[in-house]
């Protein structure tokens, strides 16, 4: 199979149909080779107040339909992502760069997964129970959807992102307008293509490709949507919160991170090595849950700095395409040229390159798997977020202060503790500040679980039954079930009639 897509594309799906919006021509770029994916155009601020005003009119009627039609629709939607896995995967792998392998084994059949666990539960949405709480009257729980969507997602999983954002509302009857990253709209373009033919009625799932300086700074502060969730980078995230805010709409925000992977004197080195290698590498290290700052005991530091360096140097890099490939290139060159400078400035900073820390000789923005050792707890390399394949590492004394470095960050994602002392593994899940703490691994998700942050991470929760809170709003409904005209409770206001 061949991930070659170039093709002339309308950049965006309004109203359920493709439209060719009237913003500046774009080039969607392959960033394994700098040839051309894609041609089209991108949006602009006009075209986002076009496409939300279709949400809008669409979503009383999606959000009043039955639930098991809603499901209907959306297990359509898996079936045809199913169908169409090959274009999925060509698509990601084309504007992504990321090994083929990993698109079609994770991004593609995770993604395909996550819409089937919505169209289930999508039926299982309810309010709580009825009862009396006052004696004179019947209470009871409508939970029901927020109404309009605006997200926004960035470029590393930009399927997954997508559809961890969209599926959630669209069960609970929201109606979306996304704005995928410019440099990689081709699976979003196509997903919402399928949900159309899936049979979501037109004006539900709207698609809006641009930048985020114009048409996601529209989105974010556009007054005519209820809810703005975003998967991006910290400071962006804060820039989007503070535009929803002008207009007091709820946020939920998918931030940055920079995972600790603690390793313990009692772990299983050889499992703590390779489970090191894969956390750091995954997707090219643009994942935000990646184990980036790899925190070891004393007691076996030498060991595991030499094992993840030999580990390291085994990892294929090359073709996307090639079956053989485990790491693609970085998104861009833009970005390569951030992470080496990163990477090149930390000798100063005390740390010691062990492996990697530059550019193979090839075309494309590929960058070589590095392990950065004895970095300084002051260093750039282990306070910000490198969104690369590299990773630090520093030795800690005992307990308590495995647990102080590992909670020593601005960011509170995801983090994992590698031991096989239960009463250690318990400590470290509860003391870690972490939306999500791994024992003995580091990185797997499953839709029936929550994903999300705390601190500079963001709030709120994207996959799992914990997400619909986001789409939803709680209301009460007070009947009377007395009849009488002259209430109890009146008493308080007035004797006399
Ligand atoms: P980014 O913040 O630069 O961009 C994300 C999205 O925001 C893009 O669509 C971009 O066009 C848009 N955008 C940029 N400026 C904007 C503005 N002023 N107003 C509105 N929208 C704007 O992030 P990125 O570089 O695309 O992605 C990498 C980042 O995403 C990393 O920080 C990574 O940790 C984070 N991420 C987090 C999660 C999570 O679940 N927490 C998942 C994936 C990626």
């Amino acid at each position: 199979m061949t991930s070659t897509v170039s093709a002339s594309v309308a950049g965006s799906w309004i109203n359920g149909a493709a439209v060719t919006t009237g913003g500046a021509a774009h080039q969607v770029i392959n960033p394994a080779d700098g040839s051309v994916v894609a041609e089209l155009k991108l949006a602009t601020p006009a075209d986002v107040d076009t496409a939300v005003a279709a949400a809008r009119a669409a979503q009383p009627d999606w959000g009043r339909a039955a639930p098991v039609e809603r499901s209907t629709v959306l297990a359509k939607l898996a079936a045809l992502m199913n169908e169409h896995a090959d274009e999925l995967v060509a698509e990601e792998v084309s504007q992504t760069g990321k090994p083929a392998r990993l698109a079609r084994e994770f991004d593609v059949p995770g993604s395909i997964d996550n819409v089937d666990f919505f169209a289930g539960a999508a039926r299982h949405l309810e309010g709580k129970a009825t009862a009396e709480y006052s004696g004179d009257h019947t209470s009871s729980i409508r939970r029901e959807p927020v109404g309009v969507v605006a997200t926004i997602t960035p470029w590393n999983y930009p399927l997954q992102m997508a559809v961890w954002k969209v599926l959630p509302a669209l069960a609970a009857g929201c109606s979306v307008v996304i704005k995928p990253a410019e440099l990689t709209p081709l699976t979003t373009l196509t997903l919402a293509r399928l949900a159309t033919e899936a049979g979501l009625p037109d004006g539900v799932f709207n698609v809006v490709t641009g930048a985020g300086g114009d048409v996601g700074t529209a989105l974010a502060g556009h007054p005519d949507v209820d809810v703005v969730t975003f998967t991006g980078s910290t400071p962006v995230g804060r820039k989007v919160m503070a535009a929803a805010a002008a207009h007091g709409h709820r946020t939920q925000l998918e931030l940055g991170g920079k995972a600790p992977f603690v390793v313990f004197d009692d772990a299983d080195l050889d499992a703590a090595i390779q489970g090191a290698v894969a956390g750091a590498l995954i997707n090219t290290g643009q994942d935000c849950t990646a184990a980036t700052r790899a925190i070891v005991a004393r007691d076996l530091y030498d060991d595991f700095v030499s094992g993840v360096a030999e580990v390291m140097s085994k990892v294929v890099v090359g073709d996307p395409d090639d079956e053989d490939t485990d790491l693609g290139p970085l998104i861009s060159m833009a970005h390569r040229a951030k992470v080496s400078g990163m990477v090149e400035r930390a000798p100063g900073q005390g740390g010691r390159i062990v492996t990697g820390g530059s550019a193979p000789d090839r075309p494309g923005s590929f960058y070589l798997p590095t392990v950065i050792a004895d970095v300084a707890e002051d260093s750039e390399v282990y306070r910000d977020e490198i969104f690369g394949p590299v990773l630090t590492v520093r030795s800690f004394t005992d307990d308590d202060d495995a647990l102080r470095q590992a909670n020593d960050t601005a960011y509170g994602l995801a983090a994992s503790a590698w031991t096989r002392d239960v009463y250690r593994a318990q400590r470290a899940s509860r003391e870690i500040n972490a939306g999500c703490v791994w024992i003995n691994d580091h990185i797997p998700i499953i839709s029936e679980m929550p994903h999300g942050g705390v601190g500079a991470s963001g709030f709120g929760k994207d996959m799992s039954d914990y997400s619909f809170e986001e789409y939803l709003t709680i209301k009460h409904v007070m009947s009377d079930i007395t009849g009488v005209a002259e209430k109890d409770w009146h008493r308080i206001i007035f004797t006399k009639r």
